[in-house]
């Protein structure tokens, strides 16, 4: 029948919302404190962004919060920053499609690792245009720990991936002059560490495709003039999130030709 089983899917995937809700409304705030320089722990407490008045717990539910306050501070009743909201649906939404996509696992575990490091590279790069070292490279780091317990060929596959990163927007910053941030080529060599050479390629791949179908028309629209800095970052970290999704298809269709048989991301 598998109605039992469809039934613990849900009650997973609902588990996995919840749960990446929480971590967006942490990532979010996390960005915030990193752009503002401030402590992500300790005694700093979250604070309304208008009237600077210390939120409760209750005001702090991801999601709910804001829906039952609808929007608005319950202190001053200035507009809550949609920002918030968004975030913690994106990483709630992203969770729970992740954990849909490959079950309780390793995969979703790395999967959802480098989703929220990329929301979190993603929401520095748009709020100040900066990647923080740090952050981008504590992905690669962990992801590259990791690939040391699965053995040397997966090992291999992250410091291709990251060296392929690093290297391929290195190329672009030498060739276009600056058209691009280190902190790109960090986050890329980040990612890369943790998704391995082929899913990094793919990543790269969508990221500059999905940038591309942004930014021509607004380049053409003269809405920004060629030596205007676009926030790569993320863009980049969209076509790596995606890349979990369909990254192991892609291999798997591209692999055909080589006679390579392909597993997300070791397993
Ligand atoms: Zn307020």
């Amino acid at each position: 029948m598998g109605d039992a089983h469809f039934y613990n899917d849900i009650i997973f995937v609902v588990l996995a919302f919840a749960g990446g809700a929480c971590a967006g409304s942490f990532i979010n705030a996390a960005a915030m404190r990193t752009v503002a320089e401030k402590k992500w722990w300790g005694r700093e407490r979250s604070v309304c962004d208008s009237c600077g008045y210390v939120l409760s717990a209750a005001d702090l539910v991801p999601i709910f919060s804001f829906l039952f306050l609808k929007g608005k501070c319950h202190y001053c009743g200035k507009p809550i920053k949609l920002r918030h909201f968004a975030v913690e649906l994106i990483s709630g939404a992203l969770t729970a499609a992740l954990l849909w996509r490959w079950g309780v696992s390793g995969a979703m575990l790395v999967s959802a690792l480098v989703m929220w490091f990329s929301l979190f590279n993603a929401l520095t790069d748009l709020e100040n245009g900066y990647i923080y070292d740090s952050a981008a490279l504590s992905l690669g780091a962990v992801g590259l720990l990791l690939r040391v317990f699965a053995g040397w060929g997966v090992l291999l596959d992250g410091i291709l991936g990251a060296a392929l990163g690093f290297g391929f927007i290195t190329l672009i910053i030498l060739v276009s002059r600056g058209g691009m941030g280190w902190g790109d080529a960090l986050l890329m060599a980040g990612i890369g560490g943790a998704v391995g050479w082929k899913y990094c390629a793919f990543g790269l791949y969508m990221g500059f495709l999905v940038g591309g179908i942004v930014v021509v028309p607004l380049l053409l629209k003269r809405k920004l003039k060629r030596k205007d800095a676009v926030p790569l970052g993320p863009f980049l970290a969209a076509g790596c999130v995606f890349t979990l999704f369909i990254g192991n298809m892609l291999v798997a269709r591209f692999g055909e030709f080589i006679g390579y048989n392909p597993g997300w991301p070791w397993w």
